[in-house]
């Protein structure tokens, strides 16, 4: 067994776990980042796509945004479509001037893992059984095996930062976990098309059929999701179905259609709200999907990952550069103000654009009419609109 020292383990190399490793390290603050996954497969796994405000302007605080700001895609508004008709949300307008970005996740992935490789900063990928323990004294540990080897890490903290389905979660004590949950009655067939963009905003579609998005990966890449039932097949999905399925539920009046072009990827991602509380114990902290999920309809997922590592990083900071401790004993209850926010505002958009089969008429035309309300009154669309770019930082 090989034995090493930290000042932080990190499990995890998603947006979180590398953004958390590349802000401690502009502050001098050593990081090992374990990753059970290989470097190909992380930089190339499809998730989120839409940068809020807050996490465009942190990455370029953080010096890691020169890529995004050059190929990503600005957008000041997006569009509700029902009825055949589309409604503008002037997220700009609405906002002070507020925008969002289109920048694939994977690629924020790949340009924090240029970043710590070109550092020479520890990042090991490929690595089996991550176990983390003593994280309730001074001297928490990092267990794992690599290329054969076992390793252990005496670290200051461990940060879980390894999504879902990773072990920190389960690693806190059952006296620390209260998990709120909500499944929802559907999931996200989502494809990837070698086709332009035929609209420069995303546009929210709700229909009778079910869900649609209309949005983009690049200049050149269509990014569209259908709302399919939760058990289903891709099977269950030929490209014939699925462009028919597009062509009903994004119909408009104003003859606007989606180019069609070769499908390059599909997958099917269910959805989920999920909380667990609290987000620490002792010396070891959850960050991102270890701690919380929404469903994708707010675009908030990865955007509450990098909020939570904002916060964490600048109480690691200030806990080294001070001794100051009061950061870490609060980093749950501030975590959790603008998870509740975003869980509230991407179960809302959920509720409101997707069809539940099970709806009677009477609260098919409640849902009608609040999405109604929603697109055409300011105030409504305020509400969308300084939900979806992100409330501004208040601490
Ligand atoms: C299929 C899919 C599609 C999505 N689409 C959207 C979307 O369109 N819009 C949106 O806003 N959000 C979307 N999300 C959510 C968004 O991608 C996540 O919120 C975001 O990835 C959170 O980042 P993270 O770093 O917390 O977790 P992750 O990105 O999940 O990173 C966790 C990392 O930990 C690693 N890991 C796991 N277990 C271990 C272990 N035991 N040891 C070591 N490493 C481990 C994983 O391999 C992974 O690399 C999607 C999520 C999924 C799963």
């Amino acid at each position: 067994m090989r034995t090493l020292k930290t000042q932080v383990g990190i499990v995890g190399a998603g947006p979180a776990g590398l953004l958390l490793a590349h802000l401690l390290r502009l502050e001098g603050i050593d990081a090992v980042v374990l990753e059970a996954k290989s470097r190909q497969y992380v930089e190339e796994r499809i998730r989120a796509g839409v940068l809020e405000q807050g996490t465009i302007d942190l990455l370029n605080e953080a010096g890691v945004g020169q890529r995004m700001m050059a190929q990503g895609l600005p957008h000041t508004g997006i569009e509700l479509l029902f009825d055949r008709q589309r409604h503008r949300i002037d997220l700009s307008e609405l906002t002070g001037g507020r925008q969002i970005m289109v920048y694939g996740q994977h690629e924020v992935v790949k340009d924090l893992i240029h970043a710590r490789l070109a550092a020479s900063a520890p990042l090991l990928f490929g690595v089996e059984d991550v176990r983390v323990a003593d994280f309730g004294s001074s001297a928490p540990k990092l267990l794992a095996r690599h290329e054969g080897e076992e390793f252990e890490w005496t670290c200051d903290f461990i940060a879980g930062c390894d999504g879902f389905h990773g072990v920190c979660r389960d690693a806190l004590p059952d006296s620390a976990r209260t998990v709120f949950e909500r499944v929802y009655p559907f999931a996200w067939l989502g494809i990837l098309v070698k086709a332009p963009p035929a609209s420069d905003e995303l546009i929210y579609a709700s229909h009778e059929n079910g869900f649609a998005l209309f949005s983009m990966r690049s200049p050149e890449i269509t990014r569209l999701y259908l709302q399919c039932s939760p058990d289903d097949d891709l099977a269950n999905w030929p490209n014939e179905r699925i462009w028919s399925e597009l062509d009903s539920r994004l119909a408009t009046d104003d003859g606007w259609q989606p180019n069609v072009g070769e499908i390059i990827q599909k997958g099917i991602t269910p959805m989920r709200s999920f909380v667990c509380e609290t987000m620490q114990s002792g010396r070891l902290f959850l960050a991102g999907d270890a701690a919380h999920i929404v469903p994708p309809t707010g675009a908030k997922g990865m955007n509450l990952a990098v909020s939570d590592i904002r916060y964490l990083s600048r109480a690691l900071t200030s806990y080294y550069r001070t001794g100051d401790e009061t950061g870490l004993l609060h980093y749950s209850t501030t975590c959790l103000k603008r998870i509740w926010r975003a869980e509230h505002f991407s179960w809302w958009m959920t509720s409101m654009l997707h069809r539940f089969f099970d709806h009677s008429p009477f609260e098919q035309r409640i849902q009608r009419a609040e999405l109604n309300y929603f697109s055409t009154s300011r105030a409504g669309r305020t509400a969308i609109a300084e939900n979806y770019v992100g409330l501004p930082w208040t601490d």
